[in-house]
C-alpha cells in the first residue's frame, strides 16, 4: 500500500508500540523500535534497535533502516528528535512533543488558547513554594514539570502543614525537572478527548471518553462518555484548537476535568493515548490505525464509534481471561510484559451495541474476575442512563 513510507520506527517499545504495529500488519508497513530495555514488549514481533535514545550509534543505526519516527514514550530528549528530524519525517513534530513534556509550557499553551485550565505556579525554591501556595489556595498538587506521569512526580499539598513534606519528597527535583503547583480540582469525572491530526491539516476527534483513576492510574473508560453534546463539543474545539496551534500530526489525547458545566484541561499526552485503547474494538477506526495512516500521509479513517464501550486495564498482573473471553464482546489483550507492581500488563474491552447489554457484559465479568470495585464506577454512571 505505502511505496512511500514502508517502514515506521518508534522510539520507545512499550504496550503503545506493540499496538501500533499490530494495526500497521494490514496496512502493509514494517516497524523498527529503539528501546534500551532487551525485553521492551514490542520487540517480541518488531525488530529492535537496543540503545538509549541519547546514544548517537543507536540513533544512526535506527535513522539508517526507516522512512518516519514516531513515539511511543513522550518523554523522548527534545535533541534525539531534532536530530531525527534533520534525517527523516518525525510525527508529531518535535515541538509539540516538547510543549507536551513540559507541564509549564504545556499549561501556558492551553490559557493562550482560550482554554481553562486550574490555577497554576512555576516553583524554583521552598519560599516560592510556599508563595505558589498562597497563590493558587488550598488543597493543591505540586508535580514535576517534567518526566511525571500516572501520578508520578505528584505531593498533594492539603494544609500549609504539608509544605515541608512536599518540598523533602520532590524538592530536589526543582533544578532537574522544575516543579509547578496546581489547585486541587474536585472534579466530577474525567474525560479526554483522542483526537488525530493529518499533515495536511485535516482533524477528527472520537467519540469524548470517560476515565475513572485509581493512585494517579487510569483504572476504566467508558465511551462515549455520557455528557451533554454542548460539553463533547466544547472538549473537541479545545482539542482542535491545540492540534492547530502545534501543528499536529498523529494521534493525541486531551486530559479533561469536569466540574459541572465547565471543563478545565489537564494535560496534553503527544501519542496514542491508554484512554484511546477501546477504539480498537469501539470505533471504524482505531487510535492506532489513525496514528499511522496521519505518519505515512494517508488519509484518515472514520473515528465514529460503533456500539458502547468499556476498557477495563490490568495493572501489576493479569487476571483470568476466560471470563472477558466469554463474555459477547469481550476482547482480551495481555502486551506479553512480566507482572511487576504498578505495571500495565493488559487491558480488556467490552463492547456491546446497547448500554444495556454492557451493563449485563460488565456485572458478569465484574464477578466472575471479583473486579466488583474496578466496574462499580462504571455500572453506577451507566445506571444514571
Ligand atoms: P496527571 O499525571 O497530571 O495526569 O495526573 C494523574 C491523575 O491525578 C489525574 O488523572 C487525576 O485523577 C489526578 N489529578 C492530577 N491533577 C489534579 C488536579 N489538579 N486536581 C485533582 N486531581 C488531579
Amino acid at each position: 500500500m505505502s511505496d512511500t513510507f514502508t517502514t515506521v520506527g518508534i522510539l520507545g517499545g512499550g504496550q503503545l508500540a506493540r499496538m501500533l504495529a499490530i494495526s500497521g500488519a494490514p496496512l502493509g508497513l514494517r516497524f523498527l523500535v529503539l528501546d534500551n530495555a532487551p525485553d521492551a514488549c514490542a520487540s517480541q514481533f518488531v525488530p529492535m534497535v537496543l540503545g538509549d535514545y541519547t546514544d548517537e550509534k543507536a540513533l544512526e543505526d535506527f535513522v539508517r533502516q526507516i522512512d518516519v519516527a514516531t513515539f511511543d514514550f513522550e518523554n523522548v530528549p527534545a535533541e534525539s528528535a531534532a536530530w531525527l528530524m534533520e534525517r527523516k519525517p518525525v510525527y508529531p513534530k518535535p515541538r509539540a512533543l516538547a510543549v507536551a513534556q513540559d507541564r509549564l509550557a504545556e499549561k501556558t499553551l492551553f490559557t493562550e488558547q482560550g482554554i481553562p485550565v486550574p490555577p497554576f505556579v512555576d516553583v524554583t525554591s521552598r519560599e516560592s513554594l510556599i508563595a505558589a501556595v498562597d497563590v493558587v489556595g488550598l488543597p493543591c498538587i505540586m508535580k514535576t514539570r517534567r518526566l511525571g506521569y500516572d501520578g508520578k512526580g505528584q505531593f498533594r499539598i492539603k494544609s500549609l502543614a504539608d509544605v515541608d513534606a512536599a518540598w523533602s519528597a520532590l524538592g530536589a527535583q526543582a533544578d532537574r525537572t522544575g516543579l509547578i503547583v496546581e489547585g486541587f480540582v474536585d472534579f466530577d469525572r474525567e474525560l479526554s478527548v483522542v483526537g488525530v491530526r493529518s499533515a495536511s491539516g485535516e482533524f477528527r476527534t472520537w467519540p469524548l471518553t470517560e476515565n475513572w483513576h485509581v493512585d494517579g492510574v487510569l483504572s476504566a473508560s467508558l465511551a462515549p462518555a455520557l455528557v451533554s453534546d454542548e460539553l463533547a463539543t466544547t472538549a473537541y474545539k479545545y482539542a482542535r484548537k491545540l492540534a492547530e496551534a502545534l501543528d499536529y500530526v498523529g494521534v493525541f489525547a486531551l486530559e479533561l476535568f469536569c466540574k459541572g458545566d465547565t471543563l478545565l484541561a489537564n494535560e496534553l499526552a503527544p501519542r496514542v493515548h491508554n484512554s484511546g485503547h477501546w477504539t480498537i474494538e469501539g470505533a471504524e477506526t482505531s487510535q492506532f490505525e489513525n496514528h499511522l495512516r496521519a505518519v505515512i500521509e494517508r488519509p484518515l479513517g472514520s473515528t465514529a464509534c460503533v456500539g458502547v464501550s468499556c476498557m477495563l486495564n490490568w495493572i501489576s498482573e493479569l487476571p483470568d481471561a476466560n471470563p472477558i473471553l466469554s463474555v459477547p464482546g469481550g476482547h482480551w489483550h495481555d502486551y506479553g510484559k512480566i507482572s511487576r507492581s504498578g505495571r500495565k500488563v493488559g487491558h480488556a474491552t467490552l463492547r456491546r451495541d446497547t448500554v444495556r447489554e454492557l451493563v449485563s457484559a460488565l456485572e458478569q465479568v465484574g464477578v466472575e474476575l471479583n473486579r466488583m470495585p474496578q466496574v462499580a464506577s462504571v455500572l453506577a454512571r451507566l445506571s444514571e442512563y
